[in-house]
């Protein structure tokens, strides 16, 4: 008999933080998790017989490398760079390369071990992985971005492969970084392959990637409000963050008739009670990535808006709320407010933004509430589909692609209804997300044995 049959959810909870010293967001992407497995696991004698869990919270490996670089005044930096290979069950290593600061092994962790659980909710052949550096992007120029994003593939590249893994995008790393890493990568290798995603649409990248984080939260968000029986005509939104998945998020937004009310920064966010329409939308999109401005400058261009220092969105009044920028930026006094001024309905577009305090006053108050894993999977969908067109050497027309992003999100959706249905009618979309993505990967583990 295995030991393993004999261990309850705090023992195992100790085990995972006594294994992972000063990792504390692994250990709460791990915890969130472990609830709902354990439960679902207590009477199925061979994932404790196989120690699946125990396994599956052990990535297959992390690779941790030097990379230096020379900024433009001949200084000589030296950064930290990352590729944490969680799982491969199912598929290649698949999961964001995010370059900012913050970047840390138990970052990297908890985010390829989410990566896992989501890949596997798609339905498509992905394993998990993520990776990074602790580079900030903020303030460099164009030679100092392309050094750096060298040098990291420089070490990168012996990594990964389009039947290995295949990064993309994430915090700090858009179109630009793919590029000047696929550069380096074809250049060393000699060799033109998918290996990364996000790629420019001349050179293998595959039409609505960029949107497709964004757009498919607010997809999944229209599936959970059909539950009982709305849309989001009418709806307000409370957004943060405004890179990639924020602008995205709000976008389709107001396509479906909703009003967006706030967007954010690391600095602060701006309430903009008029609505933020698509041409403020693409003045922000303009004004981020490409002048590199901060959200803060909104408020001169639109008079009707205010900026809120050092705050998040989370007190403004509104329908739905959709957390777009990093993760644990809305803790459980946010919740309460949230909840108390009358929101419905909460959809992640970012990774595990709201803390564990806060996924229990949604769930108490019997929100919809969304889980990044499930909500915001319409990213890699789309970077799966990159894939299978540069397998294929072809490109997808955008029509087709969009109804796969909307059906692929519907997929995700039915598969968390199969887990997460609950007796007295609440969907509990964190439990069916975790159980759904935890039972392929573990039935594909149970088939090749302990390896
Ligand atoms: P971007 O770099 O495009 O934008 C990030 C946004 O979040 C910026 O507005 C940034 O503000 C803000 N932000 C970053 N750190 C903090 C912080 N500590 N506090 C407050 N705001 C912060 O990244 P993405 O939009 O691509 O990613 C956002 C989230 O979505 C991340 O959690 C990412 O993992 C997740 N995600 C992204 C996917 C994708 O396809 N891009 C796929 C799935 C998930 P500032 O400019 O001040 O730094």
């Amino acid at each position: 008999m295995a030991d393993s049959e004999h261990v309850d959810l705090d023992e195992f909870i100790a085990g995972v933080k006594r294994r992972n010293p000063g990792q504390p967001e692994f250990v709460q992407a791990v915890t969130e998790v472990a609830q709902d497995i354990f439960e679902f696991i207590a009477d199925k004698e061979e994932y404790h017989r196989w120690q699946i869990l125990r396994r599956i919270s052990e990535p297959d490996r992390v690779v941790s490398f030097r990379v230096c670089w020379e900024d433009d005044n001949h200084n000589i930096r030296v950064q930290r760079g990352f590729r944490i290979q969680n799982n491969n069950a199912i598929g290649p290593y698949k999961g964001g390369i995010r370059f900012h600061p913050s970047v840390n092994e138990s970052i990297l962790k908890f985010l390829a071990f989410e990566q896992t659980f989501k890949n596997a909710l798609t339905g498509l052949p992905m394993g998990g992985g993520k990776g990074g550096a602790t580079f900030n992007p903020k303030g460099k120029s164009d030679g100092e971005i392309m050094r750096f994003c060298q040098s990291f593939m420089t070490e990168l590249f012996r990594h990964i492969g389009a039947n290995i893994d295949v990064p993309a995008g994430d915090i700090g790393v858009g179109a630009r970084e793919i590029g000047y890493m696929f550069g380096q990568y074809k250049r060393i290798t000699n060799s033109f392959e998918g290996v990364l995603t996000g790629k420019g649409l001349e050179y293998g990248g595959s039409l609505i990637r960029p949107e497709a984080t964004g757009y498919g939260a607010v997809y999944f968000l229209e599936n959970m409000l059909r539950t009982r029986g709305q849309g989001l005509e009418g709806k307000s939104a409370a957004i943060s963050g405004s890179g990639n998945v924020a602008t995205h998020a709000a976008e389709k937004i107001n396509q479906l008739g909703g009003k967006v009310l706030t967007l954010s920064d690391s600095e602060g966010f701006i309430h903009d009670p008029d609505g933020i329409t698509q041409e403020k939308i693409d003045w922000v999109k303009s004004h981020k990535t490409r002048r590199r401005g901060r959200i803060s400058d909104y408020v001169d261009e639109y008079k009707g808006a205010t900026f809120h220092r050092g705050e998040r969105p989370w007190g403004v009044t509104c329908d739905v709320a959709l957390p777009c920028a990093t993760q644990n930026e809305l803790l459980g006094a946010d919740a309460r407010l949230l909840v108390a001024n009358g929101c419905i309905a909460v959809s992640e577009g970012a990774n595990m933004p709201t803390d564990l305090d806060g996924v229990h006053v949604f769930k108490e108050a019997r929100i919809l509430y969304a889980p990044g894993k499930a909500s915001n999977a319409g990213g890699v969908a789309v970077s799966g589909l990159e894939m299978s067109q540069n397998s294929a050497r072809l490109s997808w027309k955008e029509a087709e692609l969009q109804q796969l992003l909307k059906d692929i999100m519907a997929g995700i959706h039915t598969r968390c209804l199969e887990y997460g249905q609950q007796g007295d009618g609440y969907i509990d979309y964190v439990k069916g997300a975790n159980i759904a993505g935890f039972k392929k990967v573990a039935d594909a583990m149970l088939a090749f044995g302990v390896v």
